[in-house]
C-alpha cells in the first residue's frame, strides 16, 4: 500500500500545469486571476450624492431653519444643468452628480417643501455630507486585485464597475465523467435482477462544478473493453480530464484498470485509506483520467482527495486554495476503527459550538452507505490504531 501524502503528490506532478487566458467577466465566477488588474478609471466615476434629498451650499445652512430656492430637479443618470447658488437648492436622487456650486446634501428627511419653489432645510449641514467622492472606492491606477485571487460575485461586481467584460483567467478545466458497470442503468422504473441505479455519475457532475470545473456527462460504459476504449479516447480528445468510476479494483471485471493497461497509461495504486484504496491514474494522449473506486462513498472521497485538488491545480488555484481546509474537532462520542495500517477517513458531521469544532459520525459508514455521505460536512482523519475516545481531538477535513 500507498501512503495517501504519496499518491497525491504523484497525482499533482503529473497532471497538465495550469495555462492563462481570457474569460468572459460572466463565466469568471469561482475562477482564478492570472495577472494583476489595474484600474482604468474611478470608481463612483463623479462627485455624486448618496441620499435622496437636496442639494446645498452648507453655508447657507449654518443659520437652519432656513428656507432656500428649489432651482431645479436631478434624478439620477441625468448631469446638471444648472449651478446652485448662494440661497438655492436643487432637489437630488441617490447617485445623481453634485451640481456645481453645491457642496453638501441635505437627507429629504431633514427637510420640509415650502410652496411651488421653495424647502425648508431644518439641519446645519457641513461641507461635503452625504456627497461620494470621485475614486472613493477605487481611484483610477490603484492594482485592485493580484494574481491567483479567486473570483467571488464581489469582485465580479468591482471588475464590472470598472469596464471589465472579460478578464485574464485560468479557463475552466472541462471534465468528462463516465459510470462503468453492466449493472448500472438511469431513470425511473422496475429495475431488472441484479441492476442497481447509477448514483456515482450524477454525484461526480456535481462534485466537478463544486470543485469549480465544467463537468461534461458522458455516460454509462459498459464492462465492455473495446466499447471503454472508444469512450476514452473520444474523452481524451474532447476533455480536458476524465473522472471514472467502477471496474479499478481486483475482480475479474475490472474493465477501466484494463483498458488503461492496454492504452499503456495505467497506474495503479493501493492506498493506505479507508474507504476508497484502490486508485486508478493515467494519461491519455496528455489527458489525465482518474479511475475512482466504484461504491460511492469510496468515489465520493476519492474524488475530494485525489481529484479536485488536481483539478483545482490545472485551474491556477494557489497552493493555500487547493485543498480543503482542515480543523482541529472534538470527537463527541469515541469513534472506535480496526487498526489495518490505514488512515480512515470517517462521515462526521461538524458544528461549532462556540468553542470547538464538534464532530458526529454521520450515519452508516460502509463504503457504499451514501445516505451517511449526504448527511456529512467533513471527513474524520482517523489515524492507524483503536480509534479516539470521547473528548479526544481529531483532525477533520470540511467538505463546505
Ligand atoms: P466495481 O469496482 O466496479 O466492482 O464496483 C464496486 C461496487 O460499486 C459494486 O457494488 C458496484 O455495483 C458499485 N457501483 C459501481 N459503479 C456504480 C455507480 N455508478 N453507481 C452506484 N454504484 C456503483
Ligand atoms: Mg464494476
Amino acid at each position: 500500500m500507498d501512503s495517501l501524502e504519496v499518491v497525491q503528490a504523484r497525482i499533482r506532478a503529473a497532471v497538465p500545469s495550469a495555462h492563462a487566458g481570457m474569460a468572459p467577466l460572466r463565466d469568471a465566477l469561482g475562477l482564478v486571476l492570472a495577472a494583476d488588474i489595474v484600474a482604468g478609471e474611478d470608481v463612483p466615476p463623479f462627485a455624486n450624492t448618496a441620499m435622496d434629498g437636496y442639494a446645498v451650499r452648507a453655508v447657507d445652512t449654518f443659520d437652519a431653519p432656513v428656507r432656500l430656492r428649489v432651482v431645479g430637479d436631478l434624478p439620477a443618470g441625468y448631469a446638471p444643468t444648472i449651478p446652485v447658488g448662494p440661497g438655492e437648492a436643487i432637489r437630488i436622487m441617490t447617485g445623481a452628480p453634485m451640481p456645481d456650486g453645491a457642496d453638501a446634501i441635505v437627507m429629504v428627511e431633514r427637510t420640509e417643501r415650502d410652496g411651488e419653489d421653495g424647502v425648508t432645510i431644518q439641519v446645519r449641514a457641513e461641507h461635503g455630507d452625504h456627497v461620494r467622492a470621485p475614486g472613493g472606492d477605487v481611484h483610477d491606477g490603484d492594482d485592485v486585485f493580484g494574481p491567483r485571487t479567486v473570483l467571488s460575485p464581489a469582485h465580479i461586481g468591482v471588475l464590472a464597475s470598472l469596464g471589465f467584460t472579460d478578464v485574464p483567467a485560468y479557463p475552466r478545466v472541462r471534465v468528462g465523467v463516465i459510470s462503468t458497470g453492466d449493472e448500472l442503468r438511469e431513470g425511473p422504473g422496475v429495475l431488472a435482477p441484479g441492476q442497481i441505479r447509477d448514483s456515482n455519475r450524477p454525484m461526480l457532475l456535481g462534485l466537478v462544478q463544486e470543485a469549480g470545473a465544467e463537468a461534461v456527462d458522458l455516460g454509462i460504459g459498459r464492462d465492455d473493453e473495446a466499447a471503454v476504449t472508444a469512450m476514452f479516447r473520444d474523452a481524451a480528445a474532447s476533455c480536458d480530464a476524465i473522472i471514472t468510476s467502477g471496474g479499478v479494483s481486483v475482480g475479474d471485471y475490472d474493465v477501466v484498470k484494463a483498458v488503461l493497461g492496454q492504452l499503456g497509461a495505467l497506474e495503479w495504486w493501493q492506498v493506505a485509506i479507508k474507504p476508497a484504496k484502490p486508485l486508478a491514474f493515467g494519461l491519455i494522449d496528455g489527458t489525465p483520467i482518474f479511475g475512482l473506486p466504484g461504491n460511492p462513498v469510496s468515489s465520493h472521497v476519492s474524488f475530494e482527495l485525489f481529484a479536485r485538488p488536481a483539478l483545482r491545480q490545472m485551474m491556477g488555484f494557489a497552493d493555500g486554495d487547493v485543498d480543503r481546509p482542515v480543523v482541529t474537532a472534538i470527537a463527541s462520542a469515541a469513534m472506535p476503527r480496526r487498526a489495518d495500517g490505514r488512515l480512515h477517513l470517517d462521515r462526521v458531521r461538524v458544528h461549532y459550538d462556540g468553542d470547538h469544532y464538534v464532530a458526529v459520525r454521520s450515519g452508516a459508514q460502509a463504503s457504499n452507505a451514501l445516505a451517511g455521505m449526504a448527511s456529512a460536512n467533513g471527513l474524520a482523519l482517523l489515524d492507524d490504531g483503536p480509534g479516539p475516545t470521547a473528548g479526544e481531538h481529531i483532525q477533520v477535513m470540511l467538505l463546505t
